[in-house]
């Protein structure tokens, strides 16, 4: 059976055309994140493109346009969103002058005219509202400025839009950038060439957002590390009291039918023995370990305890390959913090294959100053989730291909 990696995999890379003397788009994902100041919190997208752009730069391309989204306008000019606060830095990490496109179609011309070496940043795509319709006379706009498109906005990948998508309709060069296919290929060694056991740690809001995720993995895992609030609907399902924890009333069927087929497989499950509960996550006054039967009436889980750090802190040291998706507590609360963050150690610490998925988990690593010590930290949030859940991303979908041994 054909998997959604080997499709995806199969697409031709930058490295597979030549782009000397062309016009490239490249789509990226400069969708950082930003303080009330305008300030990059985290510029490591904008470092992941720079292979991609260098490479045209330095293979000849002409007129280099890079496109993106960032944050989320509602299809209108908003200048919190404009992309014009991330020109600056870019500039610094390419070492080039880039030119900053206010409005690309009174541009369109200037840009479309092969002018060697130039390097295009356009505002923030998402303030045309046809890019999240998939519109295709945005689409074809974007495709009448270059001669080669490049997808290499992985964090983007899950989405159907015009200049993720659409455009590949009008483009007769469409290929994947490198940040793409290292990704593709870092899930890929987790996934299909990976050495045994794999430990598969979730955590974070919802089992109802992951529930995809854990079904599409389940057969190929071998140990399941479960914290967050998702775990609370599993000790739920257990039978515990959880109190005023946050859990999904409706997925504690859905947690029994995960730990069954957990069970058929053949895959060991490990849930928190201790929680950190609070009074409350606002303004704690009382917090306190307690063993995850004993949840005080009125109370909130709000992290893994100890005891419990050890018990996966042992379940991973003995893993080869781990996926980790979900933080294990409110990690954005210094004091519910210490559980996600003492995991983020002991992965980092591992000697396995690591791989972290999902937005907030990066976050987490990078908070817990452990991001140089994991073997790849996905860019893509919402596309590392999709593609572990088994999908072909969008992004991918339409791009040209090696031949086909896959059928
Ligand atoms: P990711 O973005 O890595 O996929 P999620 O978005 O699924 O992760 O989950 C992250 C969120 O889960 C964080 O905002 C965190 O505060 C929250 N969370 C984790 N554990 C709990 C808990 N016990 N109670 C409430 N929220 C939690
Ligand atoms: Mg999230």
């Amino acid at each position: 059976m054909t998997s959604n990696l080997d499709y995806m995999r199969g697409v031709k890379s930058l490295r597979d055309i030549d782009v000397s003397g062309k016009r490239v788009l490249i789509r990226v994902d400069f969708n950082v994140p930003v303080d009330a100041h305008n300030n990059i919190t985290d510029d490591r997208r904008i470092r992941s493109a720079l292979p991609t752009i260098n490479y045209c730069i330095d293979h000849n391309a002409c007129s280099i346009t890079l496109v993106s989204h960032f944050g989320r306008p509602k299809g209108q000019y908003e200048e919190k969103y404009s992309l014009k606060h991330i020109r600056k830095r870019l500039e610094r990490l390419l070492q080039k002058k880039v030119e900053f496109v206010e409005d690309f179609e009174a541009s369109k011309d200037e840009i479309a005219t092969c002018s060697l070496e130039r390097v295009f940043l356009l505002e923030n795509i998402r303030f045309y509202e046809g890019e999240k319709q998939n519109d295709p006379a945005l689409s074809k706009k974007l495709a009448s400025i270059c001669d080669v498109y490049v997808n290499d906005a992985f964090g983007a990948s899950h989405r159907q839009h015009a200049s993720t998508y659409g455009v590949t309709e009008y483009v007769e060069t469409k290929v994947a950038g490198f940040l793409m296919m290292r990704e593709i290929e870092a899930f890929s060694k987790a996934l299909q060439e990976p050495v045994r056991p794999i430990a598969l740690v979730v955590g974070g809001a919802k089992i109802s957002s992951k529930i995809t995720l854990l079904k599409a993995v389940l057969q190929k895992i071998d140990k399941l590390i479960i914290g967050g609030a998702m775990s609370n609907t599993f000790l739920k399902a257990l039978g515990y009291d959880m109190q005023a924890s946050l859990y999904e009333e409706a997925y504690i069927e859905t947690a029994r039918d995960v730990l069954e087929m957990a069970r058929q497989n053949s895959v060991k499950i490990y849930l928190p023995v201790d929680i950190v509960i609070t009074d409350s996550i606002e303004a704690p006054v009382d917090v306190k370990v307690v063993p995850a039967q004993d949840v005080l009436a009125g109370f909130k889980a709000v992290d893994i305890g100890p005891a419990t750090v050890k018990l996966f802190g042992e379940a991973i040291g003995l893993s080869n390959t781990i996926i980790w998706n979900g933080p294990m507590g409110i990690y954005e609360v210094d004091k519910f913090s210490k559980g996600t963050f003492k995991i983020a150690n002991i992965i980092a610490d591992s000697y396995a294959y690591t791989i972290v998925g999902g937005g907030d988990t990066a976050d987490a690593v990078d908070r817990a100053s452990e991001a140089e010590n994991f073997s790849f930290i996905s860019t893509g949030g919402g596309a590392s989730l999709e593609l572990l859940e088994g999908k072909i991303l969008p992004g991918f979908s339409n791009l040209d291909r090696n031949l086909d041994t896959i059928d």
